[in-house]
């Protein structure tokens, strides 16, 4: 499949990302190690990112206020899988191009990989990217979950963790992080007494936090908390350097789009292969 790219992986969680990780890749230092020159063990590492665009439309989107549903493809989601073996066990780590993942469905994708791959179901970490242009696997404020994406999405998942095994090289492994302080903030803010808006989500309507209260707000006070501005980057390459998979961290939320999309979250900076 076109956008199936075993020996590929990458993703980070905003378009500025690509600059922030070009500039930590040249103005950082990154810890790395092989541990494949250690005597016996032999450090392995498989990557595959699976297509888990749906196929049957309409979906129903979550992520909104009230529920809608998309009928067509913008850009493809993908499940990236990642499998590491230090050669004494394995872990499986997966970023999905999900708003939320239920912990039900996640079991179900963990029991029919580990049956797959015999990786036990606690060293296999599934996340979810947040993108608000995915079919819903989990019912969320006015929308219901989409069950015949829910059928289709969880054993894709689980071939992608198996298709990751079956990857595996002997590799080096890296890491960093950066900071990018320009693209976080915090939206909650503390509001004076009284004049928060009606909460959306509980109808309640003394709350003295509130969502985006508008820049300039004379009634907001303060953040209610800090923001986390860290790029943290994990680096796997072939030992002759080639680059095997790169997953990236950074807090920010979703975008928006209007059909199924992975919202712009993700890049890919490594040729294929
Ligand atoms: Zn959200």
């Amino acid at each position: 499949m076109k956008n199936q790219k075993p020996h590929l992986w990458a993703i980070a969680q905003s378009k500025s990302i690509a600059r922030v990780l070009t500039a930590i890749c040249i103005a950082t230092h990154m810890s790395s190690y092989s541990v494949a020159d250690e005597q016996s063990k032999t450090f392995r590492a498989g990557a595959f990112a699976i297509d888990i665009s749906p196929v049957e439309f309409p979906v129903i989107v979550n992520g909104s206020m009230t529920q809608k549903t998309a009928g067509k493809i913008i850009d493809p989601l993908h499940a990236r899988c990642l499998v590491l073996d230090d050669g004494e066990g394995q872990i499986a780590i997966v970023v999905v191009d999900s708003c939320m993942l239920p912990r039900e469905l996640l079991d179900e994708v963990k029991d029919l990989a580990s049956s797959a791959t015999g990786i036990a179901p606690n060293r296999i970490l599934i996340s979810a990217t947040h993108t608000h242009s995915a079919p819903s696997a989990m019912g969320a404020l006015g929308t219901d979950r989409d069950d015949r994406y829910c059928h289709f999405v969880v054993p894709r998942i689980a071939q992608g963790i198996q298709r990751a095994q079956k990857n595996l090289v002997p590799a080096k492994i890296g890491w960093a992080v950066g900071r990018d302080e320009k693209n976080v903030g915090c939206r909650r803010w503390l509001m004076k007494p009284g004049v928060a808006p009606t909460n959306p989500f509980s109808g309640t309507t003394n709350d003295r936090a509130t969502m985006h209260p508008g820049y300039g707000n004379e009634n907001a006070i303060e953040a209610t908390g800090p923001v986390d501005p860290s790029v943290t980057i994990l680096s796997l390459q072939t030992l002759d350097g080639r680059p095997l998979a790169l997953l990236a961290n950074y807090s920010m939320h979703y975008v928006g789009a209007s059909a199924v999309s992975a919202d712009q979250t993700i890049l890919v900076f490594f040729a294929a292969r």
